[in-house]
């Protein structure tokens, strides 16, 4: 991760500028249970807080989420390109969540370079917008939106959804990128099960902490 940032810093002055003028930004985003891939979310300065939401899914949710949750795509980041370029967009004119992409566009990592490692680069784009509204699992989606509005923490769940949402697409399109011959059915079956594994693994700790706070307030009126 060091090498990457000393290397986006070490470009040429012009070249950086350019790019700062243009409102392009870099954040490194990291698994923290294993040194590859790195995730590098590639965005514009007005989506700042849409990719530190990804940068959180990658860095901090990942860990949380049911080990195995985890463990089902061992063999997936195992084999991913070391660096893999998020373009992280507001929408695709197709609608589509995000895609795969055949050849890195993304300029600093579009040619191999020796800060790179050897490591193989990776691209794709997701669309955060259609992410935010996307019914993944309709039924239970909004199931469980009515159990946090009776809790009112709707906005805390909506906004944990929405990075377990990127964590999976995000999952989802680098499995297109290690195994391009799997058929879409069977890469969405396992990012849809994580998705929902994941949410329902957040929704049971929100949960327990909720009636945590109810079970305290009811003690204390219990006590003295
Ligand atoms: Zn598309
Ligand atoms: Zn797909």
């Amino acid at each position: 991760m060091a090498a990457i940032e000393d290397y986006l810093r070490s470009r040429p002055r012009w070249v950086r500028w350019r790019e700062w003028l243009s409102g392009r930004r870099y954040l490194l985003a990291p698994f923290q249970d294993r040194p590859r891939p790195l995730v590098i979310v590639a965005y514009a300065f007005a989506d700042a807080a849409k990719a530190q939401e990804l940068r959180l899914a990658v860095a901090r949710d990942w860990r949380e989420v049911p080990e195995r949750c985890r463990a089902a795509y061992d063999e997936t980041l195992a084999k991913a390109p070391g660096l893999v370029v998020v373009q992280l967009r507001r929408k695709n004119i197709c609608g589509c969540l995000g895609h795969r992409h055949m050849v890195v566009r993304e300029a600093p990592f579009a040619e191999p370079h020796e800060a790179f490692h050897g490591a193989g680069v990776g691209e794709m784009d997701i669309a955060y917008e259609r992410v935010a509204t996307w019914q993944a699992l309709p039924l239970s989606d909004t199931a469980l939106d009515t159990k946090f509005l009776e809790g009112s923490r709707l906005e805390e769940f909506r906004t944990a959804q929405f990075r377990l949402r990127l964590l999976s697409i995000l999952l989802h399109e680098i499995s297109h990128l290690v195994f391009p011959h799997e058929p879409e059915a069977s890469i969405r079956e396992r990012s849809l099960a994580f998705y929902r594994e994941a949410l329902a693994n957040y929704v049971e700790n929100a949960m327990a902490s909720m009636s945590l706070t109810i079970d305290r307030s009811f003690s204390r009126f219990g006590e003295d």
